[in-house]
């Protein structure tokens, strides 16, 4: 008698990546996982990751909230929940966009995510059919990028420049892709402190964005995650704000902590049910417990000092990256000035490839993430993205120096 266990059958009938949908055949090993394998190597400088600093988190009373939800309400918390989130964080999910001028969102139009790259998934798997377009900034966010491609969706790349979407070349795209009689699923922008560019969208694009694909009847998806970090501390108006046909993600990941894995999205009130039927389909429901963790966070303790904490530190680490390139970095290579988030965005010298540079300077103890990993067309090979979020500005300073000493003997071989 043969005792063969499922894994060895599975094996034997060879169910390797030729078995898995074309969406996930197609997809590239990502240059950016070998890249942040890399930059977990103890000593290494790290200006690769997008990790928040969670210092200064008040630990004790974070302690004292799960303890207490764990005490007094514990089979609730512990039990299965409903599926689109908890009444008491959206409660507080409402109140929080209000500081973004977003007050046309009712609780029904919100389904709280596991984290926001949960909606980016769920809301690609309700728009979007193999074929279909999915607009983007150039550069984009890889994460999204992944999920849109994942969905064998075309991502076409607006052009950007350093105050983030071109409205002009906005409407151009669009006009060229809809005269093919291409399908437009969703924009997906990132208008502050966009990741990877870094940049803001003014209000006056913001408005134009926003009335280019209203009259080209063109979806708007409007990612969040760092609009509450921006240095001067004055939130920017959310474009879901002046149109509640936008849709709008947010996520707690940045301006509070990633472990909970809690984000929402805020929908059209046409989308929320079907956008609410999909989360149910992939995760039943978001955890409660951390649901409900968030909810006393934002409701119980000083948050904003928290974030004021931290902006006031990402603004220093900010400016020691922009001294150290100021410093060290060689002729013929441009940077942004942050404003708020995380990210500073480079362009190299003619005749640099940044994933060779990476790996150089990877030999030299510093990482960062190659240009390639925020496009889905190629482009990117003389651009790098530098977080600034987590190092130290000590580190930061020896890092730049690292980076622009291997940038100058790359340029002199
Ligand atoms: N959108 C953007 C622009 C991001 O930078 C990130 C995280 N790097 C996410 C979404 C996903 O964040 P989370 O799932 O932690 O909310």
């Amino acid at each position: 008698m043969s005792h063969t266990t499922d894994t060895d059958h599975n094996t034997a009938l060879g169910f390797g990546l030729e078995h898995c949908a074309t969406g996930v055949r197609n997809a590239k090993a990502s240059e950016v996982r070998k890249v942040f394998a890399m930059s977990a190597r103890p000593g290494m400088i790290s200006f690769a990751s997008g990790l928040p600093e969670l210092g200064a988190l008040p630990y004790d009373q974070l302690a004292d909230i799960a303890a207490g939800l764990l005490r007094e309400r514990g089979p609730e918390v512990m039990q299965y929940g409903a599926s689109t989130g908890t009444p008491g964080l959206k409660e507080q999910i409402l109140g929080l966009m209000r500081l973004e001028g977003i007050d046309n969102a009712a609780p029904d139009d919100v389904v709280v995510t596991t984290g926001s790259q949960n909606g980016l998934d769920l809301l690609t798997r309700i728009l979007v059919d193999p074929g279909d377009v999915v607009l983007a900034e150039s550069p984009s966010y890889s994460g999204a990028l992944a999920v849109f491609t994942g969905a064998q969706a075309e991502v076409v790349h607006v052009p950007s420049d350093d105050q983030g979407l071109l409205p002009d070349e906005l409407e151009r795209t669009i006009a060229r892709l809809q005269g093919q009689g291409r399908a437009i699923k969703f924009l997906y922008t990132i208008p502050s402190y966009q990741n990877p560019g870094g940049t803001m969208l003014s209000q006056e694009r913001r408005d134009r964005v926003r009335q280019i694909c209203a009259d080209a009847h063109v979806l708007v998806a409007e990612d969040n995650p760092y609009g509450l970090l921006g240095f001067d501390g004055t939130p920017a108006r959310a474009m879901r704000a002046d149109d509640p046909n936008v849709v709008y993600l947010g996520s707690f990941s940045k301006m509070f902590a990633p472990g909970p894995r809690v984000g929402w999205t805020v929908l059209p009130s046409s989308l929320a049910r079907p956008f609410g039927l999909q989360a149910e389909a992939a995760v039943l429901n978001p955890s409660v417990l951390t649901q409900e963790i968030v909810a006393a966070y934002l409701r119980d303790t000083d948050w904003q000092a928290v974030l004021e904490h931290y902006r006031a530190l990402y603004a220093r680490r900010a400016e020691a990256m922009v001294r150290g390139l100021q410093e060290h970095m060689p002729e013929g290579v441009t940077w942004n000035v942050p404003r708020g988030g995380f990210y500073c965005w480079l362009s190299l010298p003619e005749g640099v490839d940044s994933y060779e540079l990476c790996l150089a300077a990877i030999d030299q103890g510093v990482v960062f993430v190659p240009g390639t990993a925020f496009y889905t067309d190629g482009r990117g090979h003389r651009e790098a993205r530098l977080s600034y979020c987590h190092p130290t500005e000590e580190k930061i300073a020896e890092g730049t120096r690292i980076l622009g000493a291997t940038l100058t003997s790359f340029l002199n071989r």
